[in-house]
């Protein structure tokens, strides 16, 4: 067994054991984190839970370091006031949980704070609105628990690769959002109980930048007709990123074309704090010319050395108007 493999299905073993320890079995109960996501796909993948790949399977586990990073950096702090994967079950008509990742206490101040841990790469300017679902929902399931307590919340974003941390702060439960949320559990819900039951019904879809990512998109309704206007709000935000990065990238090539002539003439200088220079590298090129006369000569040619390989890439076009 080669080594991927054996990280795979370990891996995977790993997670199973996981998921059952901290939050039992996933299709009996809605957990606040799964409301904030595609009602599609949420169901369909309680009911036909897809085997994760090994990509997948390291970002759990960049979750769990994650999680482990903060409590471990609380309790060296001198932090005994906090507990971990607390469950709330939300009262109501449906199997509603709340697992928090850290719930600070204060007793003395009746305060309760719940801090949820997310763990990705690139950090975003706010929080993602399933992140502040799944945060709205935790503090109104504690709230409706404690009430004599008042309730925080918190999302902290922790991106391991690039070594940065961001705080959103400054939460509280809000009543009508909770219960905004709790409808859409009760919808989901009950269009699971359908289709367990057999029951053709077309299910809510919610569709936006991350269905890349859904293993149901190729039988998504959305996704059957060749215009999906959904994603217009992110295909203009690409397109406008693309044009500040080509805008950047001019500025940045003619800041560097001056600088550079002013060091090739002067020679090094110290400016800004930093020590400009002109630097040379050697890079190994290959001559092709002469490469290809000695495999001429030897009865052979370059070309048979080449061959084309397929890649793929992202291409926008601007599509014609259609009569109306
Ligand atoms: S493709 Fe998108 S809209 Fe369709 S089920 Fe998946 S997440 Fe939902």
């Amino acid at each position: 067994m080669d080594i991927k493999t054996t990280l795979l299905t370990s891996l995977r073993k790993l997670a199973q054991q996981h998921t059952k320890e901290t939050l039992g079995d996933r299709r009996n109960y809605l957990g606040a984190s799964d409301i904030g996501y595609c009602p599609r796909k949420v169901i369909l993948e309680k009911i036909n839970p897809t085997e994760h790949d090994l990509a997948t399977l390291l970002r759990f586990e960049r979750g769990h370091m994650a999680e482990e990073i903060v409590a471990n950096a609380f309790a060296a702090a001198g932090f005994t006031n906090f507990e971990r994967q607390v469950e709330v079950i939300v009262d109501g008509k449906v199997p509603l949980r709340a697992h928090i990742d850290f719930v600070f206490t204060s007793k003395v101040h009746k305060i309760k704070s719940v801090l949820e841990t997310k763990s990705t790469s690139n950090i975003p300017d706010d929080p993602y609105g399933s992140w502040e679902s799944q945060l709205y929902i935790q503090m109104g399931a504690l709230a409706s628990k404690f009430p004599d307590y008042t309730i925080r919340g918190a999302v902290i974003a922790l991106d391991l690769a690039n070594g940065d941390v961001e705080f959103f702060n400054g939460y509280s439960p809000q009543q009508t959002i909770f219960e905004g949320l709790v409808k859409k559990a009760e919808r989901l819900w009950s269009d699971y109980l359908t289709i367990l039951a057999s029951k053709e019904i077309e299910l809510d879809t919610d569709p936006g930048p991350l269905c890349g990512f859904c293993n149901h998109l190729t039988s998504c309704p959305r996704f059957e007709a060749e215009e999906v206007p959904q994603l217009a709000a992110s295909v203009d935000e690409l397109q406008e990123l693309q044009a500040s990065e080509k805008k950047f990238k001019d500025k940045i090539d003619l800041c560097k074309e001056k600088i550079f002539a002013i060091v090739q003439k002067r020679g090094s200088i110290k400016s800004g704090g930093c020590i400009l220079r002109k630097a040379t590298r050697n890079r190994k090129h290959l001559v092709t010319d002469r490469l290809d006369q000695f495999l001429r000569d030897h009865g052979s040619s370059i070309d048979e050395f080449q061959e084309d390989r397929p890649f793929s890439f992202l291409e926008i076009k601007k599509a014609k108007a259609t009569a109306a």
